[in-house]
C-alpha cells in the first residue's frame, strides 16, 4: 500500500522484484510460500457479539483457504534472512514445512492495487480493469482518491465465487474491496488521515465486527489510529474471524513492510523491524488456526504483490511539459489545463 502523499519516494520505488524472475507465475500462482497445516485442537470460548453466518464446508481434506499478503516483501526476507540479520521464525517454519519459491513474477504494472486484484481474481490487470493504484484523474479533481471500489473490478474474485457456491468469506484490508460481497468485510480506504477516517472504515465494514473484535482484543482500539488500522489490528480482526466464524476463504493484507520500505528504504532498520512484525502476525494467524481447530484442514498461502529497490534519483518529466507550455499549473502546482 502507498497512501501518504508526503511519503519520501526518493528512497525506494515499487517495481518488480529483482528476485522475481525464477517463476513465471501470475494470479493465484504469485503465492511465494504455501503451507498446509497439520495439527488441530479444540476451539476456545470467548466473546461472540458478531452474528456468525451459517456456512457449509466444502468437501475434501482442505476446507479453508487463507491468503495473506505482506505488501512489498521481497523473497530475500525468507530465502536468506540471516544475510540481513532478520528474526523471522514463522517464515522460516513455513519454508521448512511447506512449499516455497525464491521468487515470482508480478503482474504489469507491478503495483499494489493491480497486483492484489490479480491475486484475488487470477487474471491480469488488462482483464480485471484495475490498471493503477489511483483512480484515473488527470485534472486531479478526485482528491488523490485510489481505486477503492469493488464495482470497478470487471471479473469475479475468489470471495464472489465462494459466495455463489454458498461458502463464507472474510476480506480484511484487501485493496479494491469497498462494497465487496464478502461475508465479513473490512475494506481498505482512507481519505483525510484524521480520526474521521476511522468512522468511514467502520461504516463500510460488516456491522458489529469492530465492536466484537474490541471485546475479544481490548488493545484493538489502540491499533486503530488516524493513520488507519495497523498490522496488529488487522491481525486481531483476522484471528477473531478465524476463531469465531471459521470462514471458508480469508484474505488479509498487511502493509507495514511496504510503508517502512517506502519511507526508509529497503533493508533499513525500520524495514527490518516491520518484516519481523509481519512475521509475528503470521504466527498469530497460525495460533488462531490451532485455537479454531481448523489447522489441519486449512491451506495457508503467504504472498507479496511486488518487490522493491532503493533508488537515489527521481526524474519528473512533467516539468518539461510545463516548460514547453503543454500544461498549465495553478498556485498549488496542480494541473489546470
Ligand atoms: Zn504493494
Amino acid at each position: 500500500m502507498t497512501r501518504s502523499p508526503t511519503r519520501d519516494t526518493r528512497s525506494a520505488v515499487n517495481h518488480c522484484c529483482r528476485k522475481l524472475g525464477r517463476s513465471l507465475l501470475s494470479g493465484w500462482k504469485q503465492w511465494a510460500i504455501g503451507l498446509t497445516l497439520l495439527v488441530g485442537c479444540a476451539a476456545p470460548q470467548g466473546p461472540a457479539a458478531l452474528p456468525v453466518a451459517a456456512s457449509p464446508e466444502p468437501p475434501g481434506p482442505i476446507r479453508h483457504a487463507i491468503v495473506i499478503t505482506v505488501d512489498g516483501l521481497i523473497p530475500d526476507s525468507y530465502v536468506s534472512p540471516d544475510a540481513h540479520g532478520l528474526r523471522v521464525p514463522v517464515l522460516r517454519r513455513l519454508v521448512a514445512e511447506g512449499a516455497s519459491s525464491d521468487g515470482a513474477r508480478s503482474v504489469f504494472p507491478s503495483v499494489t492495487y493491480p497486483a492484489h486484484t490479480s491475486i484475488a481474481s487470477g487474471v491480469v490487470p488488462a482483464r480485471h480493469g484495475i490498471v493503477a493504484n489511483r483512480s484515473f484523474d488527470p485534472l486531479e479533481k478526485n482528491q488523490e482518491g485510489w481505486r477503492w471500489y469493488a464495482e470497478d473490478v470487471k471479473v469475479p474474485r475468489i470471495w464472489d465465487l465462494a459466495s455463489n457456491a454458498g461458502y463464507s468469506s472474510a476480506v480484511i484490508n484487501w485493496p479494491v474491496t469497498v462494497g465487496a460481497h464478502a461475508t465479513y468485510l473490512v475494506p481498505e480506504i482512507w481519505r483525510a488521515g484524521t480520526s474521521e477516517d476511522q468512522k468511514l472504515v467502520r461504516a463500510l465494514s460488516t456491522p458489529g465486527l469492530f465492536e466484537a473484535v474490541l471485546k475479544a482484543y481490548p488493545d484493538f482500539s489502540a491499533r486503530v489510529t488516524d493513520g488507519g488500522i495497523d498490522d496488529e489490528g488487522k491481525t486481531d480482526i483476522a484471528s477473531y474471524l478465524i476463531e469465531k466464524a471459521r470462514p471458508t476463504v480469508l484474505f488479509l493484507h498487511l502493509t507495514q513492510v511496504d510503508s517502512a520500505q517506502h519511507q526508509y528504504g529497503l533493508w533499513s532498520a525500520e524495514a527490518l523491524t516491520a518484516i519481523e512484525g509481519s512475521d509475528r502476525q503470521l504466527g498469530r494467524i497460525l495460533e488462531a488456526l490451532q485455537h479454531a481447530g481448523i489447522a489441519a484442514s486449512t491451506a495457508l498461502a503467504v504472498a507479496s504483490d511486488h518487490g522493491f529497490a532503493n533508488v537515489n534519483r527521481l526524474v519528473r518529466p512533467g516539468a518539461l511539459l510545463r516548460q514547453a507550455g503543454l500544461i498549465r499549473l495553478d498556485d498549488q502546482g496542480k494541473v489546470v489545463s
